[in-house]
Parts: structure tokens; sequence; C-alpha cells
């Protein structure tokens, strides 16, 4: 009789195993447009609804501090107290300080204080157009990360200065709801804003996450794609957002050093990285840089890999990409980057 009762216990047993073996765990995708863009995410296990809804709210409440064009939004309320010291959230100042190493390192290439000149190009307004050379000039005297000073959890912006978070801020969002996602238990999550893939574990069946590159040349295509988990994937191109003037482009990446868009020779920049918001900031400091100069960046200080699209159609992919990125078709010329010098 025991052993009967035995039996029957372990039957119950091996059927619930099998059913949770056989179940899918819970799915959850959701749609929004917050930071300017428009942002998917998808989640996979128990509570990943619940745990999207939490991160649309974030992204919201992301947006109204980060913005540099609403109103009350800590970085206007920095802007508008150039030369005095304003008060800011941690989440300010964790970018900021980032930003600022970013800065240092590519000479000034990515410039968190460049706002002036994008307010000035109008990028982000409904008439976008060509400024005079004076004034670009004029406001190229206002562009300049040496001069925010940081002092405990307070900015001070020297007068006629003013900050854009643009460049770091989605990478930001990216990295801090990976986090937030992860403690709430959700271990297969992949979320896009923008040009920013952030991919959370692997997905649902184990296999990696895989993230299209877009085609510069050829938006509507794509020129390679990654394998990923536990790992974002961040582009910058200027085919994302630009104006035509008299027939020629002008894209919203911008060289601090000339005021106008940056004509480094790279159309496209992937940084591949486990931090974002890190990835944002590169991802912008290596278009502005160049070729040349964003391979000595990476050679010198690591911690990422890259895909470079060049004008003349190269794509130069870095050797730690080499398992996790192919090429899509054929209109680049691919070639890996050594560590150790061509
Ligand atoms: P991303 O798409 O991440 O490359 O960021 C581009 C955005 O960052 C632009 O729309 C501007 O708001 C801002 N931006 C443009 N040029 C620079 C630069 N050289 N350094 C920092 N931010 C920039
Ligand atoms: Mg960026």
């Amino acid at each position: 009789m025991k052993r009967c009762v035995f039996l029957v216990q372990a039957a119950a047993l091996l059927l619930l195993v099998l059913s949770a073996c056989s179940a899918k765990p819970e799915k959850a995708g959701t749609s929004i447009f917050a930071m300017d863009t428009i942002i998917t995410m998808e989640a996979y296990g128990e509570g990943a609804q619940e745990a999207l809804d939490e991160a649309a709210r974030r992204l919201y409440s992301l947006d109204d501090l980060l913005s540099a064009t609403k109103e009350d939004s800590e970085i206007s309320k920095i802007n508008k107290s150039a030369g005095s010291f304003v008060t800011v959230s941690d989440e300010v100042i964790r970018q900021l300080e980032a930003a600022l190493e970013v800065s240092r390192r590519s000479g000034g290439a990515f410039d968190v204080s460049v706002q002036p000149l994008v307010s000035l190009w109008g990028f982000g307004t409904e008439n976008p157009h060509v400024p005079g050379p004076e004034v670009i000039e004029e406001a190229l005297r206002y562009v300049d990360y040496r001069k925010i000073e940081i002092s405990g959890s307070s900015v001070r912006l020297s007068e006629g200065m003013s900050i854009t978070l643009g460049a770091i801020a989605k990478g930001y969002a990216a990295k801090e709801l990976s986090e937030m996602l992860k403690s709430r238990g959700i271990s297969s999550a992949i979320l896009s804003l923008g040009g920013n893939v952030q991919a959370i574990g692997s997905k649902p069946d184990g296999s990696k996450w895989r993230v299209a590159l877009q085609d510069p040349k050829n938006p509507a295509g794509t020129a390679g794609l990654f394998e990923l988990s536990d790992m974002a994937a961040v582009t910058s191109g200027g085919y994302e957002r630009y104006f035509e003037q008299d027939g020629k482009i002008y894209h919203h990446i911008l060289d601090p050093k000339t005021g106008y868009p940056s004509g480094s020779g790279l159309i496209s920049v992937t940084i591949v990285c486990r931090d974002g918001m890190t990835a944002d900031a590169l991802s912008t400091a290596l278009f502005v840089l160049g070729e040349d100069k964003a391979v000595e960046y990476w050679r010198d200080y690591g911690g990422f890999e890259a895909v470079l699209i060049t004008e003349d159609g190269r794509m130069l992919v870095t050797e730690g990409l080499r398992d996790s990125f192919r090429q899509n078709g054929e209109n680049y010329s691919l070639v890996y980057v050594q560590k150790g010098g061509d």
C-alpha cells in the first residue's frame, strides 16, 4: 500500500515537472514614446508585465528629469542658472561624471555643453536650419566641458553655457532599467531605446539575443547581426536624425571644435559594452573622433568593442567581436582591428 501511494505521488510530481517544462514563460511587451524616441521592451518570466509597466513609468520620469527642452527638468534648471550652483539628483551627477570622463579621454570630441549649438541648428525643433558662421562662432565660445564644475551634488556652468544629456541619457536609462528588471527577478528581456539596445540575460530558450545593425547607407536594411547576452549595443549614425538644406544633408552629431555636423568620415559607430551608459557616450564620442582616433581610443582604454562604418565603404570590427558579430550582405568590406596595431 505504502509503495502504491509513493508511486502515485511520484507520477503526480513527474506530471508537474513535465507541465512546468512545457509551459511557456509569461511574455510581456510594450512600446512607448519617451526621451524623444520610440522605445520597445520585451520581457519574459513571472511578473513580466508589471515589471514593464514600472519600466515605462520610470522612463517617463527620467524624461521629465533629464530633458534639455522641458522647462522643469533638472537640466533646464542647471542651464537657466548658469553662473550659480544648482543642487541636482544623483542620477544627473552620475551621468555628468561619466560624460566628463569621456570628454577628457576624447579631448572634447564628446561634450555635453554643445547645447548652444544644438539650439542654433534647431535639432529637435520643427525648423532645423543651417546657422550663419558668425552665430556659430559666437556659440562656440560657450562650448567647453572643462568649465562645468561639480561639487558634491551641485553643478555650476559658467555664464552663457548650457548642457544636454542627449548623447548619454538613453544609455543611462537602459542601464537603470536593466538593473531594475533584474532586481524584480526578470532574467530575460530586451529593451530598445532608439539606437540603444540593452539585452538582459539571454532569450527564454537560452540562446543569445540577436540584434541587427542598421545599414547606414540603406537604413531600411541591415548591415550585420550581433548575438549578445547581458550586453548593450548602441549605435550613433548621421542617418538617425538629419535635415536637408539646398541639397545638402546636415545631421545631429556635432563637432564641438567646429560647430558643424561632424564630418569625420564615419557614418555609423556601434559600441558593444556591458554598461549601456558608457556605450551611449562612446558611440557619440568615437563618431566625432573619426576612424584613426576611435581605434586609438579602443586600444588605449578598452572595456568595449566596436563596429565602425566608413563613408568610403569599410566596416572596421574590433577583434573581440569575432564570435558575436557577423556581416550581412556585401555593402562594406570587413576588416578586423587588432589590439596590437595593424
Ligand atoms: P547620439 O544619438 O547618442 O549619438 O547623441 C546625439 C545627441 O547628443 C544629439 O542629438 C545632441 O543632442 C547631442 N550631441 C550632439 N553632438 C554631441 C557631442 N559632440 N557630444 C555630446 N553630445 C552631443
Ligand atoms: Mg550616444
